[in-house]
């Protein structure tokens, strides 16, 4: 790989190497909304030793053909117990400047139906965790499990940790894996990518915090009072959404616009208020470039939350958190590189889910095009092409854009290849197919798997639908295509 081509892409990479993967759910797995889980949580946050307890209950309703013994959940909080384990983009110094120190999840107690229940924690990283039923959930049949735990952030500047007063909750509570085809996704944290892979949810959250923590969140604030002691209560309402994330500090400045039905809200750290209303402009941008041409945002609310989140930006339902290297940026057009990239994965990963182990293009080389297309609606062709750079297809790589997060050894492959070389696929595509068929297809894909799981095979369908079955070739070929 030459020296020239790097330096070309290196300003996408860095936005890359910031941003996170994402999951490819299944096809199959597709269930009406009246089916969805509900998740009720109460939390307690002690800011001083950075520690939570929480108590939990998940309503799930067996939406398989078959009665289930057991459920599965991740408890990713688990994988920052240990260096080796701890997911991070960059090194152990950059990602811990005062030194490794762990992140954990303790189970305290399980209860189904009411009744104490026998559970094992399982997986190399400890971030599966098995609750068994004293009696199989018959099809279509709910069950009600509660489950009381403790945590803590590590304090680094990972999407799971705390940071010179900023507090990121990613991923921080035991979500119910996806049983799919294959059987239940258990599927471990891993160091690089994402690995996200769950059904649409409804979420009722309570967080018992002190009185000064502004919290952006998935969803919205529906109630607050004061609980004395210098705390308060905030009780947090989501619905139909994959999973639930929440970022609190006493240094944010808060912003807020609206934008049609869309209240989008700031939420900037001291050194950078003065860039508030410039980053509610981009969120603005993106969210009604993104409606017109791929189908419209579903939800009322966006929140762009300003973090020390090393090495990118991440992606929530409702919710992004932008790293602080993209507000202290001379470049500005890369902090909106990175507002158009989270905000794209709104519609590709949040709504349009997919397991991002097992398909990361589908919401990674999507974002990555939409990102570009922003570019070329309110800057011009140009910007799009220098996003799409032709020499990507040049570069001999060992894996092939539809791989699987397992078949990649390195983060810098990874980037090139899921983010650089899908977009650059997808921009092939538009060439192939014309403008008119491009969007159409977008737009129907977005329409058809909205608030439901989607595989590579999901995607083709549609493309051999609105296109024919020689844009379907295409992408059987690209996607395969080796080094
Ligand atoms: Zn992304």
């Amino acid at each position: 790989m030459g020296g020239v081509i790097i330096n070309k892409l290196k300003r996408l990479l860095m936005l890359m190497m910031v941003t996170v993967f994402l999951v490819t759910g299944c096809s199959a797995n597709i269930f009406g909304l009246n089916n969805k889980n509900k998740y009720v949580l109460n939390a307690y946050y002690n800011l001083e030793d950075r520690s939570l307890f929480c108590s939990q209950k998940l309503t799930y309703k067996n939406t398989e053909d078959i009665p289930l013994e057991e459920i599965y959940f991740h408890i990713y909080p688990n994988a920052f117990l240990e260096e080796n384990t701890a997911p991070m983009i960059g090194e152990v110094s950059q990602n811990y400047p005062k030194g490794f120190n762990p992140g954990s999840l303790d189970i305290v107690s399980i209860w189904v139906e009411g009744e104490t229940a026998t559970w094992e924690i399982l997986g190399a990283d400890k971030t599966l965790l098995l609750v068994k039923l004293k009696r199989p959930l018959r099809v279509n049949k709910k069950v009600e499990v509660k489950i009381d735990f403790n945590e803590r952030l590590p304090e680094s500047k990972t999407d799971f940790g705390y940071y010179q007063g900023v507090a990121c909750f990613e991923n921080w509570y035991p979500i119910v894996c996806v049983y799919d085809n294959d059987g239940w996704d258990k599927n471990l944290s891993k160091k690089m990518g994402e690995v996200n892979y769950s059904e649409i949810s409804d979420y009722v959250v309570e967080i018992n915090l002190p009185q000064d923590q502004t919290v952006a969140s998935t969803g919205k604030c529906i109630n607050e009072e004061d609980s004395g002691s210098g705390r308060k209560k905030i009780t947090l309402k989501a619905d139909n959404v994959r999973d639930f994330t929440w970022i609190s500090s006493n240094r944010f400045t808060t912003f807020e616009k609206k934008s049609g039905n869309v209240l989008i809200k700031a939420y900037l750290l001291d050194d950078n208020t003065g860039m508030g209303e410039e980053t509610l402009n981009m969120g603005q941008r993106a969210i009604e470039f993104f409606s017109k041409t791929f189908g419209e945002y579903p939800y009322d609310t966006f929140n762009i939350a300003e973090t020390y989140l090393y090495g990118g930006a991440m992606e929530y339902p409702m919710l992004t958190s932008i790293g602080q290297e993209f507000f202290k940026s001379t470049d500005k057009k890369l902090l909106e590189s990175g507002v158009a990239h989270e905000i794209a994965h709104q519609w590709w990963y949040v709504v349009v889910g997919n397991n991002e182990y097992k398909n990361p293009w589908l919401d990674e080389s999507f974002a990555t095009y939409s990102e570009a297309m922003y570019f070329e609606k309110y800057y011009g062709k140009q910007e799009l092409n220098a996003r799409i750079n032709p020499k990507i297809a040049l570069i001999r790589f060992n894996n092939s854009i539809g791989d699987s997060m397992d078949k990649f050894d390195n983060a810098h492959d990874y980037s090139l290849v899921v983010y650089l070389k899908g977009a650059y696929m997808l921009n092939q595509f538009r060439q192939l197919v014309g403008d008119d068929k491009f969007i159409e297809t977008l737009s129907k894909y977005y329409n058809t798997y909205k608030f439901k799981n989607v595989d590579t095979e999901g995607f083709l369908k549609i493309v051999r639908l609105v296109c024919g079955s020689e844009a379907e070739r295409f992408f059987i070929l690209k996607l395969k295509e080796g080094g």
